[in-house]
């Protein structure tokens, strides 16, 4: 077994590291017989020699094992359990229907989700907008809501993947998030700790993903498809747009809105619907509760239509300690922000390009989002109805409304908003597809 120093040494020199090394290592970064030093200096190495699919799927395996693993067999769930994973946008509200919509289709959902970083939104703070509900219940309420209601959403805990956890923070400070092997093993390390039989990928590419570059995307998607088959677990991906909010609404509370009314039916965004129709149907495959993809899409639209994911999600929300109306009563159970304003354009003619990224910042300008892991936010604002790309607008007419604390924050978001939107006479070029690949077990 190689000592830290000679299995960094190894791997700066180009080796390929043996598995039990690799786990070894692993297990002292969640022991803290590691030094944080020798986890810079792996994670450099590996930053620029790169890792081998097997290496890959031994570091995910061990950082997984670092923590506790969810049985559901042992906890006495018979249906298929599922889960999505997104690399993170701006107005990505898909899980907060996806969980219900699969639980509705026969899934059990045991969704751990994060928190918002950077510019890009997190489930986990959306569900905290929501009066009383429980975001990080304990271990036998959890269990117990998968059970009951088919689907759980709440928040990561030091008791999975710790490895991870110690690991991302050195990676943060040292230049060595961005390696696809490294990316890889800490996503999936923490996703296959929730003990699944099928995980869908939703790999975000465009100006508001963590993933720019469409390369890059497709590099990731095959990467973590291969090292979650290699780790045992059914596993695609799917690379999605994500040029604009995927959603008319940026922020928490106000995503929320826009989910209780996506699911009641009462409004859905067409692209975001698109996205989170493939993504459950990809999932329903998966697990083995629909042929294809066509007979997955066909159950995914049928639970919108017969209310019962609308059910489930009202269900999960009460079992977690929300209110039991929620789905019916949610304006009186969100926070409310004391201005909403339009934000209006200045000129008319057609949305033709918005800058993702700078809608997530505006949304971080207003309070909604965090610049440090551990600040606060304020839940009630963001935007809404924002105008999609391909929107015709007439000058004087809102592309959004603010949704603020105090009038000058309102001003400030409405000023940053009208300049990552473009407005031109044509669209620049054609509206982007929704879906751009779909990445499987057998194509990688
Ligand atoms: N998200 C994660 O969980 N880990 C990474 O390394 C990058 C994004």
């Amino acid at each position: 077994m190689l000592v830290p120093q000679e299995l960094i040494r190894a791997k700066r020199d180009g080796e390929t590291l043996r598995a039990e090394d690799i786990a070894k290592f692993a297990a002292g970064i969640g022991d803290n017989s590691i030094s944080e030093g020798q986890i810079a200096a792996f994670a450099m190495a590996v930053f620029f020699n790169g890792m081998s699919r097997d290496e890959c799927v031994a570091l995910t395996c061990a950082m997984r094992d670092s923590g506790m693993v969810m049985d559901w067999q042992k906890a006495g769930i018979t249906r298929p359990v599922l889960d999505k994973h997104s690399t993170g946008g701006v107005g990505d509200n898909v899980s907060l229907m996806l969980g219900p919509m699969v639980a509705a289709a026969g899934g059990a959902v045991p969704m751990i989700s994060g928190r918002g970083l950077g510019h890009t939104g997190g489930t986990l703070d959306k569900f905290e907008s929501i009066l009383g509900y429980q975001a990080m219940p304990d271990q036998d309420t959890f269990i117990a809501v998968v059970k009951e209601v088919g689907c759980a959403i709440i928040g990561q805990t030091a008791a999975l993947a710790p490895a991870d956890q110690r690991f991302y923070a050195t990676r943060d400070v040292t230049a060595t998030v961005e390696s696809v092997p490294l990316i890889t093993a800490s996503i999936l390390s923490k996703k296959l700790a929730e003990g699944l039989d099928g995980l869908v990928l939703d790999v975000k590419c465009g100006n508001g993903a963590f993933a720019s570059d469409e390369k890059f995307a497709r590099d990731l998607a095959t990467s973590l498809v291969g090292v979650a088959n290699g780790a045992g677990v059914r596993t695609s991906a799917i690379l999605t747009d994500m040029n604009e909010p995927l959603a008319s609404a940026a922020g928490n509370a106000v995503e929320v809105v826009n989910a209780v009314k996506f699911l009641t039916g009462e409004a859905r965004d067409p692209r975001l619907e698109e996205a989170t129709l493939v993504l459950v149907a990809e999932m329903l495959v998966l697990g083995g509760l629909a042929a294809n993809q066509d007979a997955g899409l066909a159950k995914a639209r049928l639970v919108l239509d017969d209310g019962s994911a609308a059910d489930v999600f009202g269900h999960m929300v009460s079992a977690l300690g929300g209110p039991t109306d929620f789905v019916e009563r949610y304006a009186n159970y969100l926070p409310k922000a004391p201005v909403v304003m339009p934000v209006l354009a200045t000129k008319a003619g057609m949305v033709s390009a918005i800058d993702a990224r700078g809608v997530g910042l505006a949304v971080i300008g207003l309070g909604g989002g965090r610049t440090r892991a551990d600040q606060k936010i304020d839940h009630a604002v963001g935007f809404e109805g924002l105008a999609a790309i391909g929107s015709k607008v007439a000058a004087g007419e809102p592309i959004a409304m603010v949704h603020a604390r105090h009038q000058d924050d309102a001003n400030n978001a409405a000023a940053a908003l009208k300049n990552v939107y473009t407005i031109d006479q044509e669209m620049a070029s054609a509206i982007r597809p929704m879906v751009i690949a779909r990445i499987d077990g057998e194509t990688v």
